[in-house]
């Protein structure tokens, strides 16, 4: 039985609007504020890097999470374009930007992060972009044209996906990354290959294992990229940053930060209910690092973990049994490229399975002869399939796995 009579939500995003639902679907019937720095409400991110890039006439409505109508209908509060300046955790009260002071019986914060930038000279100059927020993916939308030169810097998803959105634009594109593969970090060595060269035969040049020394302006307004070893400089009229992102939480004295943040993943320390150190604080989403039962402490950047913390958020605040864990998944859109992955890849504790099935192989994680983890491209099903085996702990032959004449269904209960 919970006492919650009142419930802050700071942060309108995948989290924060998925634990407001929570609340209402369960039957919570109390007041509700939803908060977010962002004037145009609640938008989805992902379309930051893809469809928003792609389509000059998208606004945010077209990607909104919730509409002002189901808020209305929901009898939520809301506050846009306001952002929090502090956040009182011992009296569960937060100050707005304009002085506004509000309390409630819990806070959640859902406040994400925002995008990192490098630690370098010129890193913050005019024509350098982020995408974090809709207003960073309409700047730089506004500043390509057809012929435009464009650096995309960062070998991850985000680099990966903004680098094949433009490249469908006409825009001559550079992809430069330090390591030596862009995506290898994340996904299986060959497979990252077979990506990188379809980019590449899409007309994506790739510049790996470059170490940036500077970015300088020149007098025209575009930027040369200057580089640590005898590489020679490359010019270009805009630079976008995917090198991540970073938990931000201005909101809390220094006190309180040194006290809540965790020094090893950044964000704010969760129990696995969402619940800070602070009773009746919580986070959840990209900002949440959560210290899971055997200590180890996770803190996922992505959309479907952000929304299930949200729902699991609101189920502790009502203080009824939270939601059995999801397989993690996630996906990323990479021009016609839609790849999914789930579960997890440790590359030297297991075994790597490849099902040669159509275009492209189908990559399985598997240890002690259970599936862990698995990725595709361009097949969502079989990723579907191996969550079903992920869940149910399922006990699998490898030739079953590799034999394509074989169905993924057929091995889904084992
Ligand atoms: C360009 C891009 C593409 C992505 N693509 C994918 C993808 O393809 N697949 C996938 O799984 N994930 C993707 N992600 C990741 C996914 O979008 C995030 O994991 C998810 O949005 C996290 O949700 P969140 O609610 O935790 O935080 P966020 O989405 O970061 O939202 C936090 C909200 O809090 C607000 N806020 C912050 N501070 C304050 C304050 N002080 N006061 C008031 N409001 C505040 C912000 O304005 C923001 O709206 C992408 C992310 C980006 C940026």
């Amino acid at each position: 039985m919970s006492t919650v009579n009142s419930v802050i939500i700071v942060g309108a995003s995948a989290a924060g609007v998925s634990c407001l639902r929570g609340l209402r679907n369960r039957g919570f019937t109390g007041k509700i504020i939803l908060i977010d720095k962002d004037k145009h409400g609640a938008y989805e991110r992902p379309p930051l890097s893809k469809q928003i890039l792609l389509d000059q006439k998208l606004k945010s409505e077209d990607i909104s999470l919730i509409t002002t109508t189901e808020l209305s209908d929901l009898n939520i509060e809301s506050y846009f374009g306001e952002s929090v300046t502090y956040v009182l955790p011992d009296l569960r009260k937060v100050t707005l930007e304009s002085g506004v002071e509000l309390a409630a019986d819990a806070i959640v914060l859902a406040t994400g992060g925002e995008a990192r930038r490098l630690p370098i000279e010129g890193s913050a100059l005019t024509n350098i972009f982020v995408l974090r927020h809709f207003q960073d993916a309409v700047k730089l939308r506004e500043k390509l044209l057809p012929n435009s030169r464009v650096a995309v810097i960062g070998g991850g998803f985000i680099g990966a996906e903004t680098s094949a959105s433009l490249c469908k634009l006409g825009v001559s594109v550079h992809w430069l990354d330090a390591a030596e593969l862009p995506l290898a970090h994340i996904l299986p060595y060959e497979l990252c290959e077979k990506i990188v060269n379809k980019h590449c035969d899409d007309g994506l040049n790739l510049i790996t294992n470059c170490r940036i020394k500077e970015f300088v302006e020149q007098d025209d307004g575009s930027l040369s990229i200057l580089f640590n070893d005898d590489r020679e400089s490359l010019n270009v009229d805009a630079i976008v940053l995917g090198v991540g992102m970073a938990p931000y939480t201005p909101y809390f004295s220094e006190q309180v930060n040194a006290k809540i943040l965790n020094k090893a993943k950044g964000g704010i320390e969760v129990n696995e209910s969402q619940e800070s150190k602070y009773p009746g604080i919580y986070a959840a989403g990209d900002v949440a690092a959560i210290i899971q039962g055997d200590g180890s402490v996770i803190r996922h950047e992505h959309w479907q973990s952000a929304q299930f913390q949200g729902e699991r958020t609101a189920t502790s605040i009502l203080n009824i049994s939270l939601p059995s864990e999801p397989v993690d998944w996630f996906w990323s859109d990479q021009g016609d490229l839609h790849i999914e992955m789930a579960g997890v890849f440790l590359p030297n504790e297991q075994q790597l399975v490849v099902r040669n099935e159509g275009d492209w192989p189908v990559y399985f994680s598997v240890l002690n002869n259970r599936v862990v983890g698995a990725v595709s491209v361009n097949n969502p099903n079989a990723v579907r399939a191996a969550m079903r085996m992920i869940k149910n702990a399922v006990t699998v032959d490898v030739a079953q796995l590799e034999n394509t004449d074989l169905p993924l269904r057929k091995l889904m209960r084992g």
